[in-house]
């Protein structure tokens, strides 16, 4: 189905000849697989026009996808039209040179903290980035060519944010998309490999995960990965900080955060079901979705009086909510 933000970011696309397309920071499945599935789309599509994705970090959860483009000087975004994909807000964009491109557009399921752009399409009840970017294809399906690559891209983004089709926000739109995709060919033993497999290094860190772990009076599920505990198993920032997944089976344990020591801050991985931690989230800097969030905090104490507001936030639900687990 189509809507009017679908239509004008198609229009903006036909506009230009060079168009660079960017996404967050630490790249996560769906950041990597929107941005490379749209630049696909539209280099299948329009071969005639130069689409890159140039950003300024690099993800190796999905680097099994293939490469972005390479860095350009700044002179060659007077004349782009640069789309930012799955990214909230500016600050978080991974490469400042967004800001020189001729116009913007704004695509993005997250909780819509700041507005940006001059066209902006922004739809939080997405299961993913990538979900639009599927949706946008469908609804154009007549003039877009969809490769067997780019739907591997998008669907690889769709599996991975919404914790492989678990998540509240799949709808039967996501599961219809998602087949779609598939109807092109997707290599899924290939997929699910790439996502599980582990190094032996991985696994002994999540065994530590266990040993480590402790858990607040009301529930509240936390470890935090410092940096001893980093070099002990060899860990990227990347391993580190999957951490958070380890915690998420926990029963009456409805909040889960990872927190991730670096050099000069803590990052924060904050995780929920049923109740929501976005609030918690924007209070220390971040912002994310209802219920899987991301924000920084600055020393232990900073860390510690987040775990007591997570822990407060979590009694007050389960003193007047039921049916949570
Ligand atoms: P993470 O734990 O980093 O995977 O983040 C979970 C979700 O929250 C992702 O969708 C991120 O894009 C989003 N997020 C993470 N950090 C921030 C932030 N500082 N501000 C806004 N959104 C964020």
């Amino acid at each position: 189905m189509k809507n009017e933000q679908m239509k004008a970011v198609l229009d903006k696309i036909k506009q230009y000849n060079k168009i660079v397309i960017f996404r967050h920071t630490r790249p996560d499945g769906d950041a990597t697989g929107s941005t490379m599935g749209l630049r696909d789309i539209l280099r299948a599509t329009y071969p005639e026009k130069d689409v890159r994705i140039i950003n300024c970090d690099y993800g190796d959860y999905v680097a099994f996808l293939g490469k972005e483009d390479e860095a350009q000087p700044d002179e060659f975004f007077s004349d782009a039209l640069g789309i930012v994909i799955d990214t909230a807000t500016l600050e978080r964009v991974s490469n400042p040179q967004h800001a020189l491109c001729r116009e913007l557009i704004k695509i993005d399921h997250h909780i819509p903290i700041q507005p940006y752009g001059d066209v902006m399409w922004v739809e939080e009840h997405r299961s993913s980035a990538c979900e639009m970017i599927a949706a946008f294809y469908e609804a154009f399906s007549d003039e877009l060519v969809l490769t067997p690559k780019a739907a591997t891209e998008i669907y690889t983004g769709m599996v991975t944010d919404s914790g492989r089709f678990r998540f509240r926000s799949v709808s039967g739109d996501t599961m219809r998309l998602a087949g779609m995709l598939l109807d092109t060919g997707i290599d899924t033993d290939t997929l699910y490999a790439n996502l599980y497999m582990k190094d032996f290094n991985e696994f002994k860190f999540q065994s530590y995960v266990y040993k480590k772990m402790k858990i607040t009076e009301n529930g509240v599920a936390y470890i935090f990965v410092d940096r001893a505990m980093q070099r002990k198993f060899n860990l990227t920032k990347e391993q580190a900080s999957a951490a958070v997944s380890h915690l998420d089976s926990i029963k009456g344990s409805l909040i889960w955060i990872a927190f991730i020591e670096n050099d000069k801050e803590i990052r924060v991985r904050l995780r929920s079901r049923f109740v929501t931690v976005n609030k918690i989230a924007e209070k220390y800097s971040g912002g994310g979705h209802d219920c899987a969030c991301g924000a920084t905090v600055y020393s232990k104490k900073e860390m510690q009086r987040l775990i007591s507001d997570a822990d407060a936030h979590l009694a007050q639900y389960k003193a007047s909510n039921e049916g949570w687990l």
